[in-house]
């Protein structure tokens, strides 16, 4: 098959097998096992990749070890860290057609998208690679026998792991971080969709980072994932995924007290006011919560409208979500499929139960009958009730749970009352208002008048059930470096005069 509009490569170019990188090698996994990759937009086998287990683990972690160890990132002037790193961003770009095919066909994701994944990717490493000379310690003033700094050191050996929704951009802006401080890395890629995290690898190997700096695995949670976190010999814990593993991995930590970066799900609202303009709220939301299929942490789950303004909203909602195209990313499609058949079933399963539960789907609701792959119509649910698990719990699919309010602190409390506080979104022409409700409503990131608004730049990351911790935007590099302080005696007497 021919890959049309910008990326020139065949469906049959992909490599079938795929092997693990590290200590600077691609390897197969000691076991010799493999695990076998699905296009989930035909439900067909695509690939296979070296299955990691703990002793692939082990092997990783040492030479994650080693090369932390040998100083080699952290005694480089960090300037030069960071042309390393602009090194490893135009690799990615290099092989942005390859990654948007293996982002397309193992994840499920349009071209265009697969390429703005590689993109997005590379921009993680300029953007961190300029900073990489920019965290500075501090002097901090005793009086004149006293010389005191701090200096911001890493952990050590990162140990990170990595959702399949968009596992290369995530891995991106985990591992440029972990370089920028001069940490070493074993990343986990996802089990599901692991392919395109490899291009890192490929990346880093041709730009000449260190042997061992970055090593990059793929293996099941259960058995790799679950060994990484609670390998000895890791010193910091990098965890992009849902509340459920998030927990199993704290426990893993506590018992070393690891550092750890939470970065879990979501069931974000965004809030209509009355003046807010209705069609960029059906434009907004449209993005919000059918992108990637809805499979986004960031998902603008819920959309919370004033009584006067809910029949136009729903109406024009169910009308966007019935224009939308169901199909193969590969075919340019609005709405892609979603990973797998169990994650299908599941969203299924939660829409079956809120119209049980008396929501009206007043758009999709169901598993696309037609395909062959594992779709999910574009669903949009009115009468949700804030009690109703639809709209309480994270769907992880193209579902919108629309809910109403008659007074703007019914609404910011609605919008407040789930476990989640990653994302919430305000829509009004009324600046005051849109300040007032951002300061109320508990999340890491407010979005006003355009969900997603924001970028490499901004720091992102969760309040309550949606973790802690920041990636994106300079606060993220706070987490990779622990201060240590420096306090100097530089006399033996009073006065400041040396020898005094
Ligand atoms: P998941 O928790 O099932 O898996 C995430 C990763 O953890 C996978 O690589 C998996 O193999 C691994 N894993 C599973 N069990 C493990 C264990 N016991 N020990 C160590 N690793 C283990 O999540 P998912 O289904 O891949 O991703 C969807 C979830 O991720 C959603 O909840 C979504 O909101 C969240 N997410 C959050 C962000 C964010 O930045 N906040 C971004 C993307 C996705």
């Amino acid at each position: 098959m021919f890959i049309g509009g910008s990326v020139g490569i065949m469906a049959q170019d992909l490599k079938k097998y795929w092997k693990n990188y590290i200590d600077g090698q691609w390897v197969d996994s000691l076991s010799g096992e493999s695990i076998v990759i699905e296009n989930p937009a035909t439900a067909q086998p695509l690939a296979e990749v070296a299955r990691a287990t703990e002793q692939d683990v082990d092997m990783a972690v040492a030479a994650a070890r080693r090369c932390f160890n040998s100083r080699e990132l952290y005694n480089m002037r960090p300037t030069n860290r960071g042309v390393l790193m602009f090194e490893i961003a135009r690799h990615l770009t290099e092989m942005a057609d390859e990654i948007a095919l293996a982002e397309c066909l193992d994840n499920g994701k349009t071209l265009t998208g697969g390429k703005n994944e590689a993109l997005a990717a590379a921009r993680y490493f300029t953007y961190y690679g300029g900073l990489a000379d920019k965290l500075e310690g501090r002097m901090i003033p005793l009086g004149a026998d006293y010389v005191d700094y701090t200096i911001p050191t890493p952990f050590g050996v990162s140990a990170q792991i990595v959702p399949w929704n968009f596992p290369l951009q995530i891995a991106a802006r985990s591992v440029a971080c972990a370089l920028a401080t001069a940490n070493t890395v074993v990343l986990k890629s996802p089990e599901l969709s692991p392919l395109s995290t490899y291009f890192i690898a490929e990346a880093c190997d041709r730009a000449g980072v260190p042997k061992g700096a970055v090593n990059i695995l793929c293996g099941y949670g259960h058995d790799c994932g679950a060994s990484l976190v609670a390998h000895s010999d890791v010193d910091h814990i990098v965890f992009t995924g849902s509340l459920k593993t998030g927990q199993s991995i704290l426990r893993a930590a506590v018992e070393r007290v690891l550092p750890c970066i939470m970065e879990l799900g979501g069931k974000s609202a965004g809030v209509v006011f009355e003046d807010a303009d209705v069609d960029q709220v059906i434009n907004s939301s449209a993005a919000g919560i059918f992108s990637n299929a809805g499979q986004v942490c960031s998902a603008q789950s819920r959309l919370i409208v004033p009584t006067k303004l809910r029949d136009e909203i729903v109406e024009k909602l169910a009308a966007k979500a019935k224009s939308l195209s169901v199909g193969p990313g590969i075919d340019g499609n609005d709405i892609t499929p979603v990973i797998s058949g169990p994650q299908a079933e599941k969203i299924e399963g939660m829409c079956l139960a809120a119209v049980q539960a008396g929501a009206e789907a007043v758009a999709g609701g169901r598993k696309s009958a037609e395909l062959a792959g594992h779709f999910i119509e574009p669903t949009v649910f009115a009468n949700v009730t804030a009690d109703m698990t639809i709209a309480k719990e994270e769907v992880f699919g193209p579902v919108l749970s629309v809910l109403t309010y008659d007074d703007v602190d019914e609404a910011i409390s609605l919008a407040n009352g789930t476990d989640y506080g990653l994302c919430a979104g305000v829509y009004t022409k009324d600046l005051a208002m849109a300040h007032w409700a951002a300061d109320q409503l508990i999340a890491g990131q407010v979005f006003v008048n355009e969900w997603f608004a924001g970028g490499v730049e901004t720091p992102f990351g969760g309040t309550k059930r949606s973790g802690y911790g920041r990636e994106k935007g300079q606060e993220a590099l706070q987490n990779y470096v622990q201060t240590k302080n420096v306090g100097i005696r530089i006399t033996s007497g009073g006065g400041g005069r040396p020898g005094g």
